[in-house]
């Protein structure tokens, strides 16, 4: 049995578990101020505006922080989330599992990722969902 806890969606959440399904990574941006913000919320915490959009981030960022969940090898063995500071605003941080050593090897504070998507059954009534998994970029030379 799964202990995986279930993602629960609302209206302001809803686009971006719709985005995910498709394969995209969107924030929200305030239409007065054109801050961005995530977690999606009602209205914006700089201006006060209820006025908002949908757009689509570059995807590129770099690991401000990070956890391994350790776990019986029998459960799955230990995993790694990691908190991406987004290139697009620095105030936004977003958290994801994150490709490569379960165990943190090779993580560091400033690595820089890029998006991508993971398939889990983690949804409400264990429905599929599709959830970010960063990449790390490998720097070429
Ligand atoms: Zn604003």
């Amino acid at each position: 049995m799964s202990a995986r806890p279930h993602l629960v969606t609302d209206l302001d959440s809803a686009p971006w578990w719709e985005a995910l399904r498709r394969r995209e990574f969107l924030v929200q941006a305030c239409v007065p101020c054109r801050r961005l913000r995530w977690p999606a919320r009602g209205f914006c915490n700089d201006c006060g505006s209820d006025d908002w959009t949908w757009v689509r981030a570059s995807g590129l960022g770099t690991v401000a922080s990070w956890t391994v969940t350790h776990r019986p090898a029998a459960e799955g063995g230990p995993f790694a989330v990691v908190l991406v500071r987004l290139a697009d605003q620095d105030d936004i941080l977003v958290p994801g599992y994150v490709d490569g050593p379960q165990d943190g090897t090779g993580l560091a504070i400033g690595l820089p990722v890029e998006v991508g998507f993971m398939d889990v059954a983690a949804g409400d009534d264990e429905r599929d969902v599709v959830v970010l998994r960063w990449q790390p970029v490998h720097r070429s030379g």
